[in-house]
């Protein structure tokens, strides 16, 4: 006899979409979560006078997106934001060139319309593109096959390698070819000015959840699971359950604090080892007075001093507070990863000044994450390193002899590294335990 039917690993979205479907078609479930919250790298800092999502702040197109009918049905408030995919003229963006000059309307949109060229070849170009290409590689033979002069295909260059680092927290060099295939965005993009975490407190609830429960040890044959777990503050806890559904972070399955015993199949195994975390911080500077541009949702600098610091979203319209946010991405992130805060800001803010001079103020409240210094993300989302295909998120997560199931934003092949990902993997995942179909609208419901 076992103690539970399922043990879920992780109160994330996946964990917590997948336990609360069990639950409801009347499994006994429970949740172990390192952490003293749930939500995992859906994360709402309420310290400050406005709610600030430190982890997912988007849904990355409401179209048809479980994410927006859950958010409806929590009673969950959004404001519309679409240029979370790194659009280059989704909505009005103010472009500075590599002088810190700003573009005129007609520059801008010459500027855009040779991304979107590119990005036409590039399709074509990735689809023949060698198993171990980059995506520094297939952007460079789009690039060269428009014959354009280098000023022209370097500022086009630049945009690319921030894209890699902006959606996927990569160098572009290190990201598979394939890497952004899945990256699309379906109607508008919204963000939640109350807070994304209202979504797993409202799939947690009647959940029975236990925090502070760091596993390290999955013991798993065809009888069933058994799960160690160092319960703080009590020492060790043992559950077995007939099943488990494992929704750890990428960076935490790849680690040896983590282990199964046996070790997952080889074909879980390969994949996993080619997706692997990436480095994508946040940086949020809220300031007196808006010196920037009106009117726009985003502001882009063009040329070499773009390197770290070229893009800033204008969240005042959040919460009325005039507020920037920009990312330390791929190389920028894992420089700065220890620097104190004040040496940071110094840095964004250098960069702000080449644009708006002596307006620039010093910000009145700043919030830097530290997702790759989490021990329990190690990084913000996976990425596709060389030589992975865009299969090895559905392969990470097969079903292992019907009792050991992988969920999470890591094994969702159709836009993965989203919220939207984590809570399709974790419905997945319940349904392959139910062995049927169940809406996955009843997590909701
Ligand atoms: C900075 C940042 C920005 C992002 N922006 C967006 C965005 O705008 N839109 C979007 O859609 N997505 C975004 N994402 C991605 C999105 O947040 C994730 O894809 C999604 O939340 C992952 O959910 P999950 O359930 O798969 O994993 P997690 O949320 O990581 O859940 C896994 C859980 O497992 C727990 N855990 C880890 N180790 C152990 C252990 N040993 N024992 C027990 N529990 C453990 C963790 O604490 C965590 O709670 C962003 C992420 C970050 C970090």
């Amino acid at each position: 006899m076992h103690e539970f039917d399922t043990v879920v690993i992780g109160a994330g979205v996946a964990g917590l979409t997948a336990a609360r479907l069990l639950a409801k078609s009347g499994q006994s479930v429970v949740v172990l979560e390192a952490r003293d919250r749930i939500g995992g790298r859906v994360h709402t800092d309420r310290s400050g006078a406005h709610a600030t999502d430190l982890g997912a702040s988007w849904i990355h197109g409401i179209t048809d997106s479980p994410v927006a009918e859950a958010a409806a049905a929590f009673g969950m408030q959004t404001i519309e934001f679409t240029v979370g995919g790194y659009q280059p003229n989704s909505r009005p963006i103010a472009y500075y060139s590599p002088n810190g000059t700003r573009l005129s309307d007609a520059d801008a949109a010459r500027f855009t319309d040779d991304i979107h060229t590119v990005d036409e070849t590039l399709l074509e170009t990735v689809a023949a593109s060698a198993p171990d290409a980059s995506y520094r590689d297939v952007t460079e033979a789009a690039l060269v096959a428009q014959g354009w002069d280098e000023d022209r295909t370097q500022r086009v260059r630049e945009y690319l390698e921030h894209r890699a680092e902006e959606q996927y927290g990569a160098w572009i060099e290190d990201l598979a070819a394939h890497g952004l295939d899945d990256d699309a965005i379906d109607g508008d993009e919204v963000v939640f000015p109350g807070g994304y975490d209202r979504l797993p407190a409202g799939l947690a609830e009647g959940l029975d959840i236990r925090l502070s429960h760091t596993v390290t040890r999955v013991q798993w044959s065809k009888g069933g699971v058994t799960v160690t777990a160092a319960d703080d503050p009590t020492g060790e806890r043992i559950v077995n359950a007939a099943r488990a559904i494992v929704t750890v972070p990428v960076g935490v399955l790849r680690s040896d604090d983590f282990t199964f015993d046996p070790p997952l199949p080889e074909i879980n195994a390969a994949a996993l080892g080619r997706l692997t975390m990436n480095a994508f911080e946040k940086i949020f500077l809220r300031f007196e007075t808006a010196f920037w541009d009106d009117d726009v949702y985003a502001i882009r600098q063009q040329g070499p001093d773009s390197r770290w610091w070229h893009s800033w979203y204008d969240l005042t319209p959040l919460h009325g507070t005039p507020t920037l946010l920009t990312f330390a991405a791929g190389p920028a992130a894992r420089e700065i990863r220890d620097w104190p805060e004040d040496r940071v800001v110094e840095s964004v803010l250098a960069q702000l000044r080449r644009l708006y001079g002596a307006r620039v103020e010093r910000p009145i409240r700043v919030d830097i994450t530290a997702w790759q210094n989490d021990p329990f993300a190690r990084g913000s989302y996976a990425y596709m390193t060389l030589g992975s295909t865009t299969a090895d998120h559905d392969d990470l997560a097969t079903p292992i002899e019907g009792v050991l199931h992988l969920a999470g934003e890591a094994t969702w092949t159709d836009d993965p590294a989203t919220v939207t990902a984590a809570l399709l993997s974790g419905h997945r995942a319940a349904c392959r335990v139910l062995g049927r179909e169940i809406a996955v609208a009843e997590a909701w419901r």
